[in-house]
């Protein structure tokens, strides 16, 4: 009898402005059998943005309560806000053989790592620190406070690509997003040569 392959968990990071969130959309549209985590959050939603789609948009007082019955797989305060991805979503996804994708914070990523070593971690890294804050502005939903607050994480969140297994750099949307798709596929290759791990 074949076991049944069991889903792998892949981890999407990068300052915010790094071009994740197009880079992961062209990537999952290319690709079947990954979903995609959607995260709670705190923070009010952006235009256009919808309830568990994009985000599940929670109270402070509701995600104090998942965080109290520990509910999360992990969750970060980023930019003046609070993260967090669900245990019981991620559990649910690996359980059908499927894979997921997070996309979550540094900080989030390092605790999944602890939790989950069998993880895969990428980052996404724009062309540079000059271009990252010409994409924050070039946005128009922040103000001047919040866009320093990303800089300064961004910078350190770049300081941390060294603990990902992988490093793409954005500076094509295209090229970026291929290359997503092929370390997922990557892996799918090695389940079936038996590494299941
Ligand atoms: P934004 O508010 O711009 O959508 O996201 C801000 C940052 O929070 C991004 O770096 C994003 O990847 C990260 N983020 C989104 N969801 C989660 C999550 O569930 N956990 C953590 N740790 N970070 C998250």
């Amino acid at each position: 009898m074949t076991a049944r392959r069991k889903g792998r968990l892949f981890v999407l990071s990068g300052p915010s402005g790094a071009g994740k969130g197009t880079v992961r959309t062209k990537a999952l549209e290319a690709l079947s059998g990954v979903r995609f985590s959607v995260s709670c959050t705190t923070r009010p939603p952006r235009e256009g943005e919808r309830d568990g789609v994009d985000y599940r948009f929670l109270s402070d007082e509701a995600f104090r309560s998942l965080l109290d019955r520990g509910c999360f797989l992990e969750h970060a305060d980023v930019h003046g806000y609070c993260y967090g991805t669900l245990k019981g979503d991620v559990e649910r996804v690996l359980a059908t053989g499927e894979d997921i994708l997070l996309e979550i914070d540094v900080q989030g990523a390092l605790q999944v790592r602890a939790a989950l070593p069998e993880c895969v971690l990428i980052f996404v890294m724009p062309p540079s620190l000059g271009e990252l804050e010409r994409r924050l502005r070039g946005r128009g939903t922040e103000e001047e406070e919040r866009i320093a607050l990303r800089l300064k994480n961004a910078r350190w969140e770049m300081e941390h690509s060294g603990d990902y297994d992988y490093v793409i750099e954005n500076d094509d949307a295209e090229r970026a997003s291929r290359e997503l798709a092929d370390i997922i596929l990557s892996f799918r290759t090695k389940t079936i040569r038996g590494d299941r791990t």
